[in-house]
């Protein structure tokens, strides 16, 4: 896929937020992130519940399909390792299930794609679903592992959710009412109804590491021991932030 300093999405806004050299590492320089067992094992998750969701649902047996279909193999140790998080997949979408049964939602889209223009930029983004409310607004939502906790504070402030409702009102005229993660290993949803008002200061916060990134601004280093590509990375420092 070729390059555009001009389109904004929030994996590279996050991406180089978190470290300048980790955006120039995988955006610019294009090079591979390597896969870890949960990256796979939240990916055939996703993917088994968009499948799920695009094929107007199904039964429980039906789900579990689509996730054997969508099984990535790569980063796994041995292939036990691999079973064990088959496995543990596997549980994390029979309880949601149960809960989708108990908590019927009307799904409006699932990966929703979205792209709207901001002065020089191109923002774009794919919502794991949107359901129905009352009174013609939507929900958003993200859908999380789970690995770490979510609360609603994360909710009102997280800058890919607010992305994410921009991009609902503006691409897609939708009037959004709630938005929140549905975090699977729960599972549960955690939910905030929807201000407007923060969405200026997230369009500026895009404009200005839009215009950080195309300045290739390296200014500064993230936290070398929790990057995802430390063991790859000429720039890493032990102790580092
Ligand atoms: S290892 Fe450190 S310098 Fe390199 S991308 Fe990661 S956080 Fe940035």
């Amino acid at each position: 896929m070729i390059f555009d300093p001009f389109e904004l999405n929030y994996s590279k806004v996050r991406a180089y937020l978190d470290c300048p050299f980790l955006y120039r590492y995988i955006y610019v320089e294009r090079r591979f992130q390597p896969p870890t067992s949960f990256s796979s094992l939240g990916l055939s998750v996703h993917k088994a519940l968009a499948r799920f969701h695009a094929g107007k649902g199904g039964d429980l047996s039906d789900l579990l399909a689509h996730y054997e279909d969508a099984w990535l193999h790569q980063g796994y140790a041995t292939a036990q390792e691999s079973m064990e998080f088959y496995n543990r997949g596997a549980r994390v979408l029979e309880n949601w299930w149960l809960h989708f049964q108990e908590n019927r939602a009307q799904v409006l889209y699932s990966e929703k794609s979205f792209e709207f223009p901001y002065e020089k930029w191109r923002v774009k983004g794919t919502i794991d679903r949107v359901d129905r409310m009352p009174g013609g607004l939507v929900e958003l939502i993200d859908y999380k592992m789970g690995f770490e906790g979510r609360t609603g504070e994360d909710v009102a402030g997280s800058l890919q959710l607010s992305i994410y409702a921009i991009g609902l009102s503006r691409a897609l005229n939708l009037k959004v009412g709630a938005i929140g993660y549905f975090v699977l290993t729960g599972p549960s949803k955690v939910s905030m109804l929807y201000d407007p008002a923060g969405e200026e200061r997230t369009l500026g916060l895009l404009r200005e590491t839009g215009e950080k990134m195309l300045a290739l601004d390296m200014s500064r280093k993230g936290k070398c021991g929790r990057c995802p590509v430390r063991k790859l990375c000429a720039e890493f420092e032990e102790g580092g932030e």
